[in-house]
């Protein structure tokens, strides 16, 4: 699971991850999110909240959560053998998972600093009252990120920070193999 506060860049680190490893599988999240101008189609199925709804009465989601007045949502992963699932989840929706399956690896990637995260924020193009939310929720993700022995990795650099990442996720798979050393 990849957690961080909003434009710490998860998203980009994910696709990199994918592209790294390919024993890695993208779950791809549902969201009542408008897209942002410039994001790619594919990063979520962007539905309305009939449909988003629809899916919770149907049992659809792994978990889902309300995030700042919209709703977000893991459909039930179905990957090919072998692969491991990633996903981009906040930390509400990673505290759902490992309640389900204990094993699940939390990665809390944050920036250096609260100010480089403000600047990746407007540069994106979030308004400035989105900005000083998602600063605030940024805070009260990291406190909880620390409640469930996330693995934090800095984004100071996108290539050292996915090579972190790839080694923390080949040690674990090292570690499942065996748990004895
Ligand atoms: P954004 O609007 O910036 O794409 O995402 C807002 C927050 O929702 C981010 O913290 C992101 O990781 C989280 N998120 C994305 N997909 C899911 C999901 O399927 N479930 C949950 N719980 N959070 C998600």
């Amino acid at each position: 699971m990849v957690s961080g506060p909003g434009g710490v860049g998860k998203g980009t680190i994910a696709e990199r991850l994918l592209e790294s490893d390919d024993r890695l599988w993208l779950s791809r999240s549902w969201t009542t999110r408008e897209r942002r101008p410039g994001e790619l189609e594919d990063s979520y199925v962007f539905v309305d909240r009939a449909a988003f709804q629809a899916n919770i009465d149907a049992g659809g989601f792994l978990e889902w959560a309300e995030f700042q007045g919209n709703f977000y949502g893991t459909p039930w992963p179905d990957p090919p053998p072998g692969l491991d699932i990633v996903l981009e989840i906040d930390v509400q929706g990673a505290r759902s998972v490992r309640a389900q399956d204990k094993d699940a690896l939390l990665i809390f990637v944050d920036t250096p600093t609260r100010a480089d995260q403000a600047r990746r924020l407007r540069g994106r193009g979030d308004p400035e009252e989105a900005v000083q939310r998602r600063i605030q929720e940024g805070e009260r993700e990291r406190s909880r990120a620390h409640e469930l022995d996330a693995v934090v990795v800095i984004n100071d650099e996108l290539d050292r920070a996915v090579d972190e990442i790839l080694d923390v996720i080949e040690r674990r798979r090292r570690d499942e193999l065996e748990p004895d050393t």
